[in-house]
């Protein structure tokens, strides 16, 4: 295994950063980094991988802490397996670093202001969350669209409905510590006889033994399965919402229910529509003579295009409203308006004809046709002659 990256460092944040600056770290990365917007980068696509990973443990409270005390080996139970780190191996009987570093820390009380009880060694556990990035277009975040994201689920093992044993054969609770994955040990010191809890090395602190392990799962109960899973996106979405879907996550422990499954979303930027919360805006060219005739132009709309009437004499800049035409609201009824902008395009590369048929016409117009150079004159004249 190639030498892991400080979760930190791959976020490019403190060690002392808050939730939120981990958050904010994490969602530019992954932005960044993510396969729809570097199709057929590996390098990309590896740093977004490291990035999700970094963050699955540094926005989760507990792994987060472990993950401070212990680093790499306090959070992937693969960490230096083989290489005997720590002392704890992957082919140990299914022993799991987290019941482990669990009963741990249950057994000495003083950590983070945890609740754990002693015994957590057959207590239900939720599986992980998984977080998946799923980028859209504009429109499909406006209308709304259903995705397949591809994930990797630790689920129950199918062959031993997640107990770990063979079929047949059910897991014996463990004779040294009778089930609670702990045992007591008595300590001579200076003190006196000083009592502490350890883990029990006979069962590996899960309180149970299994004779005769699984063959699929080799015991561990849960085999790691490539899924692709369906996402409905509801119309409406923005940039940086999330969904969470309910129990897709990575299976539960002693019949605790699985995770969730996080998707975050990402959208991007089109090159005609703008949106700021449920309002979409839009500029339209319009041509010289347009603006100063009026005229139908067509405006586009997250429904498609509309005629739209520019009166006679609009201005670069104006903004006209469409109400009613914006983005459905994600969570309720409603829409948000479209916004028009109308700018007026001055045409280039003119012929000589056309340049002077342009200047006959401008010779021709009053300063009564110009109101607001009548009054910007004015000032001038007021500000600065006569004085
Ligand atoms: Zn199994
Ligand atoms: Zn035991």
């Amino acid at each position: 295994m190639a030498e892991k990256r400080d979760y930190y460092e791959v976020l490019g944040v403190p060690r002392t950063a808050s939730e939120d600056e981990i958050k904010k770290a994490y969602r530019k990365l992954a932005k960044k980094y993510h396969p729809d917007m570097n199709p057929g980068d590996k390098t990309a696509e590896e740093k977004f991988k490291e990035v999700n990973e970094a963050y699955e443990v540094l926005s989760d409270a507990e792994k987060k802490a472990r993950y401070d005390q212990f680093g790499h080996a306090g959070v992937d139970p693969n960490y230096g397996a083989g290489a005997g780190a720590g002392g704890f191996s992957g082919g140990f009987g299914g022993v799991d670093l987290n019941d482990l570093f669990g009963d741990f820390f249950g057994g000495f009380g003083g950590f983070g202001g945890s609740s754990r009880r002693a015994n957590t060694a057959n207590a239900p556990r939720k599986g992980a969350d998984i977080r998946v990035s799923l980028a859209l277009s504009f429109m499909e975040a406006v209308h709304g669209c259903t995705k397949t994201v591809s994930i990797s689920r630790q689920d129950a093992c199918p062959a031993c409905g997640g107990t770990g044993a063979a079929a047949g054969t059910s897991p014996e609770t463990c004779p040294d510590c009778h089930g609670t994955g702990q045992v007591v040990v008595q300590q001579r010191t200076p003190f006196g006889v000083m009592q502490s809890a350890r883990p029990c090395t006979r069962c590996g602190g899960k309180g149970k033994i299994i004779k005769t392990p699984c063959a699929k799962c080799h015991g561990t109960g849960k085999v790691s399965s490539p899924k692709k899973i369906e996402v409905k996106v509801p119309a409406g979405i923005d940039d940086d919402q999330s969904l969470r879907l309910q129990g897709l996550g990575d299976a539960g422990a002693n019949g605790g229910p699985a995770g969730d499954l996080i998707v975050i979303i990402t959208v991007r930027p089109d090159p005609m529509f703008e949106r700021d919360r449920y309002d979409v805006h839009v500029t339209v060219p319009i041509t010289y003579s347009q603006a100063v005739l009026g005229a139908d132009v067509v405006v586009p709309t997250i429904d498609g295009k509309v005629q739209y009437t520019v009166p006679d004499g609009t201005q670069s800049g104006t903004t006209f409203r469409l109400r009613g035409k914006g983005i459905q609201y994600v969570n309720g009824r409603g829409r948000g308006d479209q916004y028009v902008h109308v700018m007026v395009e001055i045409p280039k590369k003119l012929n000589k004809a056309q340049r002077e048929a342009l200047k006959k016409f401008e010779d021709s117009l009053k300063e009564d046709n110009y109101e607001q150079r009548k009054g910007f004159f004015k000032s001038l004249r007021d500000k600065f002659e006569g004085k």
